[in-house]
Formats: structure tokens, sequence, C-alpha cells
């Protein structure tokens, strides 16, 4: 699962802080509480349902013939987890016949007593006859899951004219069971074979194949998925809506895309890479793609970012780009090998218990790493894992949980930065640690020993230490089953008569815990580089080279992969030197922001860097720099402003040079302004707004059909700024029809700006309708977070207008 909240840089840190002050205040039982994998006494064999669905009262009614066999131990007895249903059957299947069977139900579990008492591996099957309701389900949900329904409807009657009518599940960690009766763990494994009966407009998508499509008389239609191979109860899937199905290959596997049809032509620019993906990981891992067929679909109003139910992912709506958008890059390509990663980890290996959850998490989080280095290049991935990296440092508390914990509040706080970011990390290091091709086979191995059963951390040890004859307990105990991470004090003393360069290395992270490193410590004369391997271990390390000439550069973590803070103390020529010779993306960028920390004049070298991310990295440095102005600095800019084939480190440099608001730029920014990229374009229109803002507005106006990301800002900002009375109706439905988003929270401090502007007080009070419904549709956990932004703007608008508008806020509140 990849989690993509609402509201991420918004609240997560205070929403962190908030849930650890509420959570430890509340209860912390759960501390003391060693969560154990679940016992098993029954295992799922085959799971069959026939379902249909009931859209005004969204309900599943189905029936279930659910087999089973004892684990080990005899027994009598089937407990099933079932949660909120309308249970109208159980009984045992004997032969064509069934057999009632007496039963307790609790509203999330079924007890049942089975007929007789069943031996280790003797195979029965219950049948169930029960009606889901999933949206009379109760229990909560979690950050990563923000409701747990498992089953939900969409719009189910039509109601709103602007949203498709859709039906999607999501499993993890235990909301299958909503919608059938199973045994909802993650060590369970079950083939399965579901019928979907459906109103003939629709297409369906579930796990496996579709077996055969059978036209009702009633106008329905039923169709029949097949799942040979086992997997987990939660990685059950169901898809229902008006969808094109767009058709790609991989070999001779069936890998679609259902988008719907307006998102028809663009489909293969989004997920097209899926292929080459599939081909690339098969390769990797030795394991060619293990499952039938491969599918992904967008769904509406979708609970978390993606999931990777097994043949058949799910994403949620900011997978859709136009092409406008995607001439700025794919922004949802890591995730698409996020999910696609999981259907060997996770899917066909499981986390045995939602304590593992890491051997799922960090390995999808990882997998971007690897799709990146192979597609884009080595600094692209390197980028990306670093922001990973600051993601598990920024947060507050991360570095006090283990990575595989037994103890944890609720499940669903597994999914966080340290089983994704920091488990991503970490695999990085053990990769440089055993090499490239101990690495991949050690993967292969694991997959091959576990594949359609569990895996837990000691699994993988296991697997790595089989390839490479070594003890890795050292490792795993102090990164799997340990806490935090080292903070690094860098220092060097040299002494030119000797010739000797002493290297000294301090843990200085505030707990007894010190780790053992093994790192390059890579020494520089000139291009010419010396590279040692040492073991950072000691409180304290000290390493010892000697010299003919001064080395201009000692690089300590030569390959830049470690999991760690640092402070280190080079020179400011070094610094330099490893600017200029060092090959890493975090040598360059540690580099640049030593250089714009000092203020130095070689910062500006990172305008001309290879990789585009750091060319944008040191622009918006220098924007912010006393060398802001300077002319060799302009001339880089309007250089990459002018030239450069990245669309968003070209608008960077395009919004640089607006911000200058001189007049020669005009011609640029009037070129630019009808690019094809929304950032190129956007930067352009702002350039535009400082020189020429009639000209600006009538563009804004023009353009506002077709603006989104950074071109939808501008836009917005330049029609509120400019926009007059007689433009209320089209600026207030723009507001109106942009869909939820943590860009929109903004947007309404905007809009309540224009809105502070109006004399007529029935559009006034229609605009304060507009964000107080916006308010309203904001799912209840954010409020805490978008509350007070949009009741600022609302105070804004009672201060302009006066006590009748006033009254009406308060009233409609
Ligand atoms: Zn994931």
């Amino acid at each position: 699962m990849k989690k993509i909240l609402l509201c991420v840089v918004l609240s997560v840190a205070l929403f962190n802080s908030y849930a650890q002050i509420t959570a430890g205040k509340t209860d912390t039982a759960w501390k003391k509480l060693y969560r154990v994998s679940h016992p098993a006494v029954n295992d799922l064999v085959h799971t069959k349902l026939v379902v249909n669905f009931n859209f005004d009262k969204a309900r599943l009614n189905g029936k279930a013939w659910v087999t089973l066999q004892p684990h080990f131990y005899q027994t009598d007895s089937l407990t099933l987890d079932a949660k909120g249903m309308d249970i109208k059957t159980v009984a045992i299947v004997k032969g064509a016949a069934t057999v009632p069977l007496a039963f307790t139900y609790d509203s999330l579990q079924l007890n049942i007593t089975l007929d007789k008492t069943y031996k280790g591996g003797e195979k029965y099957t219950v049948y169930i006859e029960y009606t889901a309701k999933p949206d009379e389900i109760t229990s909560t949900g979690s950050a990563a899951i923000t409701e747990a329904k498992g089953l939900y409807f969409i719009n189910p009657t039509g109601e709103d004219k602007n949203k498709p009518t859709q039906i999607w599940t999501q499993g993890e960690t235990e909301a299958n069971s909503v919608w059938m009766p199973t045994i909802d763990k993650p060590n369970q494994k079950t083939t399965q074979e579901i019928y979907m009966t459906v109103p003939a407009k629709y297409v369906t998508l579930s796990n496996g194949l579709l077996k055969s499509q059978v036209k009702n008389t009633d106008g329905s239609r039923t169709d029949y998925w097949k799942m040979d191979l086992p997997h987990a109860p939660y990685l059950f899937f169901m898809g229902v809506g008006d969808f094109a199905i767009v058709k790609d290959k991989y070999k001779t596997k069936e890998v679609n895309y259902y988008v719907e049809k307006k998102y028809e032509s663009v489909a293969r620019k989004i997920f097209g890479n899926t292929p080459e993906m599939m081909t690339f990981f098969s390769s990797k891992l030795g394991i060619d793609f293990p499952w039938a067929k491969y599918a992904q679909m967008v769904g509406r109003d979708y609970v978390s970012g993606a999931m990777e139910n097994t043949t058949a992912t799910l994403h949620q709506e900011s997978a859709y780009q136009n092409a406008r958008q995607l001439t700025d890059g794919n922004a949802w390509e890591e995730t698409i090998a996020h999910e696609l990663f999981h259907q060997w980890f996770g899917d066909l290996v499981t986390a045995e218990s939602w304590s593992n959850l890491t051997v799922n998490e960090s390995f999808a989080n990882y997998s971007e790493y690897l799709w990146l280095e192979y597609k884009q290049g080595k600094d692209a991935a390197d980028g990306h894992h670093y922001q990973d990296m600051q993601g598990y440092l920024l947060q507050p508390g991360n570095d006090k949980k283990n990575l595989v914990r037994f103890t944890y509040a609720d499940k669903e706080d597994m999914f966080d930065g340290v089983s994704y970011n920091k488990g991503g990390r970490i695999l990085n290091m053990l990769r440089n640690y055993v090499g490239d091709d101990a690495f991949f086979k050690s993967l292969n191995n694991y997959l091959t020993a576990n594949k359609f059963k569990t895996g837990e951390a000691d699994q993988l040890r296991l697997a790595f230490e089989e390839v490479t004859g070594q003890d890795l307990n050292w490792f795993w105990n102090q990164w799997y089953f340990g806490s935090g991470h080292p903070k690094l004090k860098i220092d060097y003393t040299y002494n030119d008569a000797a010739g000797i360069v002493k290297v000294f290395v301090e843990q200085t992270q505030k707990t007894d815990k010190v780790f053992r490193l093994p790192v390059f410590i890579d020494i520089y004369t000139g291009a010419a580089k010396k590279r040692n391997k040492v073991w950072i271990e000691n409180k304290i390390d000290s390493f010892t080279f000697s010299y003919a000439t001064r080395p201009d550069l000692i690089n300590v973590d030569g390959d830049k992969m470690l999991l760690a803070e640092k402070t280190d103390n080079k020179t400011t020529e070094n610094f330099i030197h490893q600017l200029k010779y060092a090959p890493n993306y975090l040598d360059r960028r540690e580099a640049l922001e030593y250089c714009s920390k000092k203020g130095l004049k070689e910062l500006k070298l990172g305008l001309t860097d290879k990789f585009e991310g750091l060319r944008r990295f040191t622009i918006e440095r220098l924007s912010r720099s006393k060398m802001a102005d300077d002319a060799a600095v302009i001339a880089g800019i309007e250089d990459i402003a002018n030239n450069d084939s990245d669309k968003k480190t070209k608008a960077a440099a395009i919004k640089y040079v607006a911000k200058l608001g001189d007049k020669k730029y005009l011609p640029l920014f009037t070129k630019f302004v009808g690019d094809s990229s929304y950032s190129v374009a956007g930067a352009s229109l702002e350039g535009l707004e400082k020189l020429d803002s009639t000209k600006a507005y009538e563009l804004a106006k023009k353009y506002s059909a077709d603006a989104k990301g950074a071109l939808g800002d501008v836009v917005n900002k330049t029609l509120v700024a400019y926009g007059k009375e007689a433009d209320f109706e089209f600026i207030a439905s723009r507001f109106n029809d942009s869909p939820l988003s943590q860009e929109k929270i903004a947007e309404t401090n905007d809009f309540c700006n224009f809105l502070a502007k109006l004399t007529d007080s029935n559009k006034v009070k229609k605009g304060i309708d507009i964000v107080i419904s916006f308010k309203n549709a904001i799912p209840a956990q954010y409020h805490d977070f978008t509350d007070p932004p949009i009741k600022q703007g609302l105070n804004k608008i009672a201060n302009a207008k006066g006590e009748e508008i006033k009254a009406y806020i308060s009233s409609q509140l």
C-alpha cells in the first residue's frame, strides 16, 4: 500500500505529535502487549463467492463456500471474521447437500460448531449466506486507510451528476471480512473464485482471470473471476464501474488499465511503463512475474494512495494526469513501481504478521529506487531516496521505533516512515554491503523459499546468510530489531610534516547504542581517488592514512548510502572539491548546501549540474541568497529559462526571472505562457502579471478552462486579484468545482479575499456557502488542521463586510 494523505504537507508533523499526545494520554497498556502472529487452527484453502449488489442500500448479498482444513491439531470448531453482516445461513457442504451448523455471531466473528472433529489436513467446506452492510460499519481506520469499510459504494444511486457510480474494495489491513467471511489475517492464503453480478453497463475487475461473462434476463451480467494461485485475504479485490479498459501486454499476459473514459487516450502515457517494469523486476529478481495477469484501476474517492491487490492494483485519482501534466514528468511513476513490486514482496511472499510489515513495505519503497535508477539514472534514484530518508528523519518519534515491532497501539500504526522509508534505506545499505550480485540472489532465495507462504525479517536474514555465507545477525539486530540511527561527527587532522591524516568519527546519538557501519573512505588527489573500506563501530573511531601531498578531499561514506545524520567538518576547499569531483547526488547536494550556507560563489556551479533536480535545488537556493541579482547568476538562470530540456527546471528559472520584474523578459514570458507544461506556463503567467496585469488577467480567463498545477495556481490568484463583480459566477464556480485537495485549502484564502472585495451581498453569501460546504466536505479527521485557515478566510470577509455578513457566517457555521 502507498499512503498519500489529503493534507500531507499541512499536517504530518502536527498530526503525529497530536496522535502521540492523545495516544499517550488515553492508553499506554499496548506497550506491554506482545502482538502474537495469528495462531493457525484452521487454514483457508479455497474461497468461492457469489455476490450481487444492492446499490440503493449500499449492501452486498453474498453466498460463500469456504474450504478449510485444520492446520495440524484436530478441531471441531471454526472461527471466521465477518464484520457487521447479517448472517442468514451457516452450513456444512456434504456432496450436493448442505447441513445447517450451530453458530454464534457477535457482529465481528462467527463461531461455528462443525459437524464432527476434523483431523489435521482434512478438508471441509462451510457454506454461508449473508448480507454485507459496509456503510453501517463503525470500526475506525487509520492514517493510511481513512476508513475501514472494506467495500465502498461511490455515488451508488447516481444522485451526484458529476461523479460516476463505482464500487471498489480495500482490504488491508483486515477489512475484506466486511464483505466476505474469511480468516482475515496476513498469514492465511487461499485460492479464489468470484461470481459478480452487476448491471450490464458496468465492467468488473477482480483477482486472477476473467473466465466467463453471462448476460442475465433481468439486464444484469455475471462475471466469473478465478484465481488459481493462493494469496492472502487482504489482497482480495472487486472493482465495478463504467471504465474504459486499455489493453497492454507483458509476454503473453494481459496488462490492463481501467480508467474513466475521458482518460482512455492518456492511460498508456500514465501506466505504459508497466510492461517494461515487469520485465525489469522479473529479471532483477530472477523470478518471472508470478501471476496470470496484471491490471490497474483508478478509483474515485479512494481512501489510500494505492493498493497492491494481487493482479488488481487500485490507485487513487491523483494517478489521473492529462497530457500537459505529464510533460512535467509522471508524478505517479514511483507509485506504479511500488504496487507492482508488491506483487512479489507482499503478494507472493506475505508479511507473516503486521509486526513484520517491513518485509512488504521496505521492498515496495526500495523498488521506487530500483526503477528510477534503471529508467532515469542513479541521480534521480538517489534524489528520491534522499527525500524519503528526510521523511523518516523529520517525523518525531520515528527514531524510537524498531523496524520490526511486536508491540504497537494499532496495527494501522505500522504503516509509517519506519516500515517504509527507513526500511528502504536499510535495504540500500544492505545492497551496498553485500554487493549487487549477492543482494539480488538473496532476494531470489527469499522469494523462492517462501513463495505462496509468509515471510518474516528472520527469513530474510537466513536467505542472505545462505547466499553470502556470512553471519548477519549483527545487521538484523541493529537495523531490524533495534531503533534509531547514527549521528556522526567527522573531524580531520592533517600532519603535513609526517604525511599523515587522521579521520575521527564520533557517534553522538543520545543513546547507549553504538552502530556498526561498514563504509568507504575515499581519498581524492585531483580527480584521482583511492578507496579504503573501514568499519565505524565504536563511540569514537579514528582512521589514519598517509599521503605524499595533502589530499584535496577525504570523503567519508564514499557511496553516500548511510542512514545517518552527519556533521562533517570539512574545509571550504574540501567541499568545493567534492562538488567538482565526487560522483554522487548526495556528494554534490551536500557541497551545494554548504556553498549556500556560506554564501560561496561556487553555488552557481550547480546551475550546470548534470542532474535537473540539483539544477532546481541551486535555483531555489540562489533565489534567496545575496547573489540573487549577480549578473553572472542571472545569465545562468536565463540560459536555463530559455534552453533547459527539463520542464520543471525551466519553470523554476522563469519563476526566478519573473520575480525580477524586468520588462526585458516580456518576450520570454509571452513566448512560454502557452507552453504545454503547466509549470512553464504558470511561471510565465506570473511574470506577465507583474509587467502587464491587464494582459495577464485576460490570459488567466482564457486559460482557466485548462489550468492545473502551477498554471492553475497562478490563474486562480490572477483571477481573484483582478476579478470584478461581474466575474463572480465564473470565479465561484471554478472554486466550487475544483476537487478536494491540499491546494484548495490555500486557494480558499484567495477566494475569501475576492469575496471581501464584492459589494453585492447576495454574491458574498453565495460565496460563503461554497466555502462552508467545502469545509464540511473535508473528512473529519483533518478538521483540526483545515478549519483554522478556512475560518481565517471567513473572518476576513466578516471584517470587510460588517455585521450582516458576520451574522450570516455564524448562522451557517
Ligand atoms: Zn506499499
